[in-house]
């Protein structure tokens, strides 16, 4: 018999509610090339007025997002964007803005709150200097997926905001720098904060939301800024292939999610912040959670000890053995046993995502089974 499995290594495996297949089955769609979609144009009017942006853009993926808001804001040649040094952007979108639109990313090291020091930020910004790139825009990741899902605090929001509006110096050639907001996870954020969007969002150029991880949507983004902007953008999303036709069918599951997963997002922190509790009550030397970084869907696991990191906890979390199953550890799934999948990036951490479909039951059943699990290894290495 096939195991049950829980899989929590990222919220983008999360799926399509019935509700969200029942829209896309009745959706109207049109040739989104030009314009007459009326599906993708609800939800970007849609997602703008949630932002309090002009206009909003439907797009493939998150990193396609991301990467046309560079190619707007650093759309003059020999331009600059300044990223965290653990952002998505840096990490794992292929260095497109380098590869794809020639714009030079410059880093700096991001704290663990998923921030970084607007000192350095400050320092980094080129002056007016024939030897040196044009510094055109900052790039902020909210919440911080690398960091653990951190909420940017409002206020380091703020300082960073009157800094480049500011600082007349910090004005190469008389432009303002811009600013842009990964904000493939912002309606956590905001459910964490429980702030509308728009305040996260109001001194931002740009803004990127991800409808397929948290929010349960099958696949797509939506980019936020100005009508000037969108523009810009719209014409260069067709040159990286991502002029869509009859994409309302893909729309029209973003519009469920903004209406009804949107407003559940606490759901699926309160959950990890259980799985969180169970782990820190365990009190393992071997495998640990720091309960005050815990903000929203997503929990690092710490796992400091060298002979079971974190490839082995992941390893141990797919299996099932004939003892845990004698244990009883499985309740309801006895016959069958639970594997879990857990992401497993780094040799210390390893990482589980909640999202809509990880439910209550699921949820005893992980802590359950992280229990075993801890017991068993904690036996093996004092022995
Ligand atoms: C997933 C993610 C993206 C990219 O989204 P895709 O749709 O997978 O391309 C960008 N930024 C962050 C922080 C993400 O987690």
């Amino acid at each position: 018999m096939s195991h049950y499995v829980i899989d929590l290594r990222s919220d983008t495996v999360s799926q399509p509610t019935a509700e969200m297949r029942q829209a896309m089955f009745v959706a109207d769609v049109g040739d989104d090339v030009y314009g007459e979609d009326p599906t993708v144009n609800a939800l970007e009017q849609k997602t703008a007025k949630l932002f309090e942006k002009e206009a909003g853009l439907f797009v493939p993926s998150g990193t396609m997002g991301n990467l046309l808001a560079c190619m707007v804001h650093c759309h003059q040649r020999g331009s600059e964007a300044i990223v965290g040094d653990l952002s998505h952007v840096f990490l794992y979108e292929q260095g497109s803005a380098a590869h794809i639109a020639g714009i030079q990313l410059a880093t700096i090291p991001n704290k663990a709150d998923g921030t970084f020091c607007l000192e350095a930020m400050r320092r980094k910004v080129r002056l007016e200097d024939d030897h040196e790139p044009i510094t055109s825009l900052v790039v902020v990741e909210n919440t911080h997926n690398i960091c653990g899902g951190k909420v940017i605090p409002l206020e380091w929001l703020d300082k960073l905001a009157a800094l480049v509006n500011g600082d007349k110096q910090l004005q190469p050639y008389g432009k303002r720098i811009a600013l842009h907001m990964d904000g493939a996870r912002v309606f956590n954020a905001a459910a964490a904060l429980q702030v509308p969007v728009a305040r996260i969002a109001r001194d931002f150029d740009s803004v990127n939301i991800c409808l397929s991880k948290g929010l349960s949507a099958p696949v797509g983004s939506v980019l936020v800024g100005s009508e000037a902007f969108i523009r810009q953008a719209r014409r260069l999303r067709k040159a990286l292939g991502g002029g869509m036709r009859q994409a309302g069918i893909l729309a029209a599951a973003g519009i469920v999610a903004l209406d009804t997963i949107v407003p559940r997002l606490q759901e699926d922190h309160q959950r990890t912040l259980r799985i969180a509790e169970a782990i820190h009550k365990a009190k393992s030397p071997n495998v640990t959670v720091d309960l005050a970084t815990v903000q929203t869907n997503i929990l690092l696991i710490h796992l400091p000890n060298a002979k079971f990191g974190a490839t082995a906890f992941a390893e141990r979390c797919s299996k099932v053995t004939p003892e845990e199953l004698a244990a009883g550890v499985h309740a309801a799934h006895k016959e069958q046993g639970i594997k879990l999948e857990v992401s497993s990036r780094d040799w210390e951490f390893a990482r589980i995502v909640l999202y809509h479909q990880i439910s209550d039951a699921d949820v005893d059943l992980v802590i359950k089974k992280f229990n075993y699990i801890i017991r068993e290894v904690d036996a093996r290495l004092a022995a």
